[in-house]
């Protein structure tokens, strides 16, 4: 995982920490990557070595504003600087490349899309984005930023994974504040996704295990993609033991389970899909989707699967809908995820590019005035006076 800028080093940092308490190895090595010295310090769980300082010579340490085309350039520029870092890691044990970025600001939007090209060059392990979009209050110039910086990034991974902060960000609270939760929603959503990938042989005993092969299949085709969650708590008592054998009570129980198990498993199916997505879109027309339920293995069932994946296909109209399990014991919840891969249908986007082009012309205008105004103001009317050279 390659966190680039500041939003996306804090959201890597967050997954490291994320996989250490969880143990779910999902990161197997993390880099941050940014042009802004402080945002670099900033971070806690990525190792120093692992923190790549690039655009020195042209911004001395303190960051590109938001100037994404400078971003991008000092990206090219450092290249190796960045790979300098990669080399560092077993490529060989990785099963992709996530390059993760806030798309509305320099850094990140300029350089995320000119790594993941040089990454897809030297590599064979697909190359994956993880893009957040701005919010819409963050003002014409980050959403010029993120809609340039999107059509690029999409065009240089094979499939862009979006986050919109705009759908998450809650009035009325600390920028500081805000983030912090929307990181966690981040990072829970894609880090059960990802870690599904990596259940070992043996570990539990589940009925049909989603394999990472399964996600990288769904996310092979390209294109944009969004995911959709939702859990409930359930109890972890322990059963088949020895108490429940004496007092006669596993069998008629584990019927009712049975029924109760699978109607729990539909439903979170389609709170998931119908519930708020990370990037908020029409499900229908959705090129292929994943369904990962996670939980204790006893709260899964193959016919609950079974029936999400049905009703996933019927609502997307995609032949190629996957289903599986990812068995965790002592989470105290059973959830499911929803990977829809190839979705086109996008609202979001469009006004998205419109406001920003909007914003592009506005920006043309204003400095076409202001040089008007510069002229006015350092002339004299008449053009009597002269220049000295
Ligand atoms: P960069 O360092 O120049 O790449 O820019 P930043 O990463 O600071 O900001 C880019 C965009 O990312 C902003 O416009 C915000 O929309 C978003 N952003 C910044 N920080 C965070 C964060 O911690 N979490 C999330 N979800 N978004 C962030």
């Amino acid at each position: 995982m390659i966190g680039f800028g500041q939003a996306g080093g804090k959201i890597v940092d967050k997954f490291v920490e994320y996989d250490q308490r969880h143990g779910s190895d999902i990161v197997r090595a993390a880099v941050a990557v940014n042009s802004a010295k402080a945002d670099l310090m900033g971070l806690t769980n990525i190792p120093q070595e692992q923190r790549v300082l690039i655009g020195q010579s042209r911004v001395k340490g303190h960051g590109v504003g938001a100037d994404n085309e400078l971003g991008a350039e000092v990206a090219e520029e450092d290249i190796d600087e960045v790979q300098g870092a990669i080399d560092g890691i077993p490529v060989h044990e990785v099963d992709a490349f996530l390059v993760v970025s806030g798309l509305g600001g320099g850094t990140g939007s300029g350089g995320a899309p000119v790594l993941a090209k040089h990454l897809k060059r030297i590599y064979t392990e697909p190359v994956y984005g993880l893009g957040i979009l701005p919010g819409s209050d963050e003002g014409g110039i980050y959403t010029l930023n993120a809609a340039r910086s999107f059509q690029t990034f999409v065009r240089e991974v094979d499939n862009l994974l979006v986050f919109d902060n705009d759908a998450w960000r809650k009035t009325g609270e600390s920028v500081q504040g805000g983030y912090d939760e929307i990181n966690d929603e981040i990072v829970r959503r894609f880090g059960i996704l990802f870690g599904a990938g990596e259940v070992s042989a043996g570990q539990e005993v589940a009925e049909s295990v989603v394999d990472s092969s399964e996600i990288i299949n769904t996310l092979s085709g390209g294109g944009v993609s969004t995911v959709g969650y939702a859990s409930e708590s359930v109890e972890e008592k322990q059963s088949g033991g020895l108490l429940s054998r004496l007092t006669g009570n596993g069998g008629g129980d584990d019927t009712l389970d049975t029924a109760h198990t699978t109607n729990r498993i539909t439903s979170l199916v389609r709170k998931a899909a119908l519930g708020r997505l990370t990037l908020p879109c029409e499900i229908e027309g959705t090129e292929r989707a994943l369904l990962v339920m996670a939980g204790p293995p006893r709260h899964l069932n193959r016919k609950g699967i079974e029936r999400g994946r049905k009703w996933l296909e019927e609502q997307t109209g995609s032949m190629e809908v996957r289903g599986g399990d990812y068995p965790v014991t002592g989470s105290g919840f059973v959830a499911s995820v929803i990977l829809l891969s190839g979705v086109t249908n996008v609202p979001r986007i469009k006004e998205l590019q419109q406001v920003a082009i909007e914003a592009q012309d506005n920006i043309d205008e204003i400095n076409r005035e202001s040089d008007d105004n510069l002229q006015n103001l350092v002339n004299d009317d008449e053009d009597e006076l002269e220049s000295l050279f």
